[in-house]
């Protein structure tokens, strides 16, 4: 019975560690930084816009940081690919 207390606690603290580990790496969907009342950009801390969280409600970044984050991803992808296409 005992071993199970601990396995259950282990468990737990795994996934709390993985929650963690999830926004520490800040996955898409997490919505603006609220933690001052104000929906911030995460990125560069500005307000968002209210169009903006209108539009997309679990926004994470001002369409300006979220532009660079989408070149950025583009570009991985690209350079992904590229590798893929040399692998093979
Ligand atoms: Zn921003």
């Amino acid at each position: 019975m005992a071993d199970n207390v601990d396995d259950s606690q282990a468990a737990e603290a795994k996934s709390r560690q993985a929650a963690i580990d999830a926004v520490s790496h800040r996955p898409r969907g997490l919505g603006p930084d609220m933690s001052d009342g104000t929906p911030r950009c995460r990125e560069c801390g500005e307000e968002m816009p209210a169009a903006r969280l209108a539009r997309v409600p679990d926004a994470e970044r001002c369409v300006s940081c979220q532009e660079e984050a989408d070149a950025e991803a583009d570009a991985e992808a690209a350079a992904q690919a590229v590798a893929n296409a040399e692998k093979d």
